[in-house]
């Protein structure tokens, strides 16, 4: 069990350190599931960044079900990432999948995803335990949390102490509805094991994005200390991931209504 304080992870971005932790107000990472081009990311960024968001997402390497889907456009996606930095001060969050494009991703993004596909992945979590880039680690689809928290303690051990925890929901017995179900009881649960701050996806988690901002406004009133929200500029023709995208007008709202029931930045 844990025992001390809450630590907490300072990331410096463009517009000043953001704090992720429980003695701090609540940090928004929002923006599309991939980078699809240079217009629609830096759009994205000045809406998000409008509405209140930190961080900007956005994938340039997407780990698909299938190796037909879109894949992402890879390191050009970077150089657009990059772009809506510099146009926003943002930070960016975007996934790391292989360890031969790390130095390329940690070039540009200020947190390295790694999601939850490759939360098992302990050669790619001793890499990015061996750089000083902060790291987002996924929960695995089917992981349990001793399992989630023995993963982060990978990317501790080899060196790197700035690891937040996301929940994006897990797989159960129904996924007719929503997606994923997500695991709010991460919450109290992980409050009790671990000084790691903690996100929540409801994003990934539900699937919907009719469903987002209440698991939004759940995951508040159960203490999380970040969220990740998707928001596409145009969701019915997203690449990826559209059914769960919000637009920016929806979530322009939604951080409006967060910020009555918690601090949000
Ligand atoms: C994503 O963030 O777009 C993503 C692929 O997430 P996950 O690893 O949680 O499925
Ligand atoms: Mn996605």
């Amino acid at each position: 069990f844990r025992h001390g304080e809450a630590s907490e992870v300072v990331v410096p971005t463009p517009n000043g350190d953001v704090y992720f932790g429980e003695r701090h107000p609540i940090v928004v990472v929002a923006g599309p599931c991939s980078v699809e081009n240079e217009a629609m990311i830096v759009e994205t960024a000045k809406r998000v960044k409008a509405a209140g968001a930190q961080f900007l997402r956005g994938g340039a390497y997407k780990p698909r079900t299938s190796p037909y889907a879109f894949q992402g456009y890879g390191e050009s996606a970077l150089d657009l990432l990059a772009a809506a930095r510099e146009a926003t001060g943002l930070g960016i969050v975007t996934e790391l999948m292989d360890a031969a494009d790390l130095s390329a991703v940690a070039r540009v993004a200020d947190i390295i995803q790694i999601g939850a596909r490759n939360m098992h992945n302990f050669s790619l979590l001793k890499k990015v335990g061996a750089q000083d880039k902060p790291v987002l680690l996924k929960r695995g689809m089917s992981a349990t949390i001793d399992e989630w928290l023995m993963a982060a303690e990978y990317i501790l051990a080899s060196g790197n102490p700035n690891v937040i925890l996301c929940e994006r929901g897990i797989r159960t017995f129904d996924g007719k509805y929503a997606r994923n179900t997500l695991d709010l009881s991460v919450l109290p649960v992980l409050r009790s094991l671990t000084h790691l701050p903690i996100m929540i996806d409801p994003s990934h988690g539900t699937g919907r994005s009719e469903y987002v901002p209440s698991m939004a406004m759940a995951a508040i009133a159960a203490g999380t200390d970040a969220l990740m929200i998707e928001v596409h500029p145009n969701p019915a023709k997203a690449l990826s991931d559209g059914p769960q995208s919000l637009t920016p007008d929806k979530f322009d709202r939604l951080v409006q209504e967060m910020s009555i029931l918690g601090k949000v930045v």
